[in-house]
């Protein structure tokens, strides 16, 4: 065992607090890694207060990691003492499931094992990257190329990949239009990843105040929902509307922004069911759809994209201390766009 510093929650409702944790012997397919940085995530939040269900406590969270090989296991084939690297939201799966041989290991039929406050294959819980050091299976361990920066490349590990997943798979491109409803951690990044794909981008916010930011990023319009206007003027307009928002939203007025054939994912999820009136779908044969992250393969493959097109998130760094401030300042939608750790500041 491995004992090594750490940032964890002691309650649902205490504030997080320094500490140390237990990692596991790097094992024969394991790589040991140091942790540069670690990116906040909504979920980070919802997990420790105990608001996506009961977790045992301390708990350690972060899933956005990118870090350093130390060491590797005697049969690790994929890495190198010294490889820039990232984890993200999982750690491993069944490997046996029909959406696991098919290379859809977010999907496993049997749960994949999440990053944190999961039950990994030795009956312990997953602790996140809010930490010194992980042991992760090599095939869960991400290569991350050396045009990202190290800060820059942690929130790519869960933001990017939420976004990228839907907007690949729904062929975002050159003649497509491309709604992202919301300008957060996860929005900032599907408005670069849609432009870079070559699709027309069009923000979708509850104000204007992101604006410039939006338009500077590769937005090519932006428009307030809190204006009515909005919606009348945009209907029949898109293919592909990313949601990211976790909040209740009316389904049915975005979904009539659908033109012909056109999809509405949602990435962001209220703990609410959203109604949604089915004569909406009627017409122009809409579809309303779900996407979870994405798979180990498709988020390499994310991160090959971003290091092409320069595609970096746009952060703020915090230190350990302050990550208790960060999240209230994350929950109060006060950051542009997404905060990361320096996992330096722990030692
Ligand atoms: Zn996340
Ligand atoms: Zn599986």
């Amino acid at each position: 065992m491995l004992t090594v510093k750490a940032y964890a929650a002691p309650s649902a409702t205490d504030p997080l607090i320094p500490t140390t944790i237990e990692r596991r012997d790097v094992g024969a397919k394991d790589v040991l890694i140091e942790i540069r940085y670690a990116g906040i995530c909504h979920s980070d939040i919802h997990t420790v207060r105990g608001e996506w269900g009961p977790i045992s406590y301390p708990q350690v969270v972060g899933h956005e990691i990118v870090g350093v090989v130390t060491e590797v296991g005697p049969e690790v084939t994929l890495h190198q003492v010294g490889d820039r690297v990232g984890v993200g939201c999982m750690v491993n799966s069944c490997r046996e499931c029909d959406n696991c041989l098919a290379g859809m290991e977010q999907y496993c039929l049997n749960g994949n094992t999440g990053t944190y406050a999961a039950t990994d294959k030795d009956g312990t819980t997953t602790q996140g990257g809010y930490s010194t050091h992980v042991v992760v299976v090599e095939d869960f361990v991400l290569k991350v190329p050396e045009a990202i920066p190290y800060e820059k490349a942690a929130p790519l590990l869960c933001a990017g990949i939420t976004t990228y997943s839907p907007l690949h798979h729904w062929k975002a491109g050159p003649g497509k239009k491309v709604a992202v409803v919301g300008m957060g951690g996860l929005g900032h990044m599907a408005v670069k990843i849609a432009h870079a794909m070559g699709a027309e981008v069009t923000v979708l916010s509850q104000t204007l105040s992101k604006k410039d930011d939006g338009l500077r990023l590769g937005a090519d319009h932006y428009y307030a929902t809190k204006d009515e206007e909005t919606f009348e003027k945009l209907t029949n307009t898109f293919d592909l509307i990313i949601n990211t928002v976790s909040a209740v939203i009316d389904l049915d007025a975005y979904l009539k922004l659908l033109r012909l054939d056109g999809t509405l994912v949602s990435v962001g999820a209220p703990a609410q069911p959203l109604p949604v009136t089915v004569f909406t779908l009627f017409g122009n044969r809409r579809s309303f759809a779900g996407s979870g992250i994405g798979s180990i393969g498709e988020t390499q493959e994310m991160l090959d994209f971003c290091a092409e097109h320069g595609i970096a998130p746009e952060t703020e760094l915090v230190s350990a201390d302050q990550i208790n401030e960060a999240y209230e300042r994350v929950l109060a939608s006060d950051v542009r766009y997404r905060f990361v750790i320096d996992i330096n500041t722990l030692n």
